[in-house]
């Protein structure tokens, strides 16, 4: 997040710098917001529908209130724009309403999905919540003792059997065995690769058919830059995307595929994951972004 941070920090002393916001002032203030958004890979038609609206809303405003100069007013735009853009003003509701809650994870293969599900699995049950966590990943090797041992970590129930051979006769049997040991939250980790994309996202879909899940969380690496609104927008052709986990951003200066992901697809940031360990878990909160983001 790094350069995003630094380039909208020394905008906003841009802004707070000049004497007077001139039309001239504005056009060259949202030439460099521009430049700032792009290079952290926020989607190009979306950074211009941004500084549009600044600019136009800008120069709409009449009358300010009291006390508030047009300094002032074009900093507020801008934290505005840039949180709405996220979700708007209120952390994402986290909570688990129905039970048992169906959860399912989809992402590419490294995007962390198989992490994130331990840490959301320890995440919730730390709020007191009985979790269970099955793997139908049955290409990447590794992955069924991956989740088996953060389950033991973490203390949530476990369910896995490679012998039944495909992704979705695992999912049904672990929903019915999580279902029948009260599971109040039952989190499915899908596979990231096939031997095609459209293979992996065929099972995708007939596991979410078989499953009916509450909620379909994507899980996008922030590093991947601009490749993260590609995948987003191909899981969201094939199931409907829910929500989105952003993981990674501990480990780059970009944060704007964060930004188009969950443009794409409409669905909600709900936690980001800031670090390899279990524990490295925070639910989204816009505001707070883009507060760090303006500094
Ligand atoms: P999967 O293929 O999607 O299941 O991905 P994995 O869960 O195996 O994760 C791939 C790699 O990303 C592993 O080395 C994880 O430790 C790492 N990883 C996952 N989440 C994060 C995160 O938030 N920050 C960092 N730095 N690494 C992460």
């Amino acid at each position: 997040m790094r350069d995003l941070m630094d380039a909208i920090g020394s905008i906003i002393s841009r802004i707070r710098g000049s004497t007077l916001i001139d039309e001239e002032t504005l056009r060259s203030i949202l030439r460099d917001l521009q430049r700032a958004l792009i290079r952290a890979d926020v989607d190009v038609k979306l950074v211009y529908e941004l500084t549009k609206s600044i600019e136009e809303e800008f120069k709409e405003a009449k009358e300010l209130p009291p006390g508030l100069t047009a300094k002032d007013y074009l900093v507020y735009l801008l934290y505005r724009k840039l949180t709405d853009l996220l979700g708007g003003d209120k952390e994402p509701d986290v909570e688990v309403k129905t039970k048992p809650y169906i959860l399912m994870l989809v992402g590419t293969e490294g995007s962390g999905k198989t992490t994130t599900a331990g840490k959301l699995a320890n995440f919730y049950i730390k709020r007191g919540l009985k979790v269970g966590l099955i793997e139908t990943d049955t290409i990447r090797p590794g992955a069924f003792d991956q989740l088996r041992q953060l389950a033991e970590r973490v203390k949530a129930m476990f369910f896995g059997d490679p012998s039944l051979g495909n992704a979705v006769n695992i999912a049904k049997a672990g929903l019915s065995r999580m279902i029948s040991s009260k599971a109040d939250l039952i989190i499915i980790d899908t596979a990231g690769r096939h031997r095609n994309e459209e293979e992996l996202l065929s099972e995708v879909k007939e596991i979410y058919e078989a499953v009916k899940p509450n909620e379909v969380m994507l899980v996008v690496d922030a590093t991947n830059g601009k490749q993260v609104g590609a995948q987003a927008e191909a899981f969201s052709k094939y199931v409907p995307v829910n929500s989105i986990f952003i993981t990674k951003l501990d480990s780059t200066a970009k944060g704007g595929g964060a930004l188009v992901s969950a443009v794409k697809t409409g669905a909600r940031i709900k936690f980001i994951g800031n670090g390899e360990d279990i524990e490295d878990i925070e639910v989204f909160n816009p505001r707070r972004f883009v507060a760090r983001l303006m500094g």
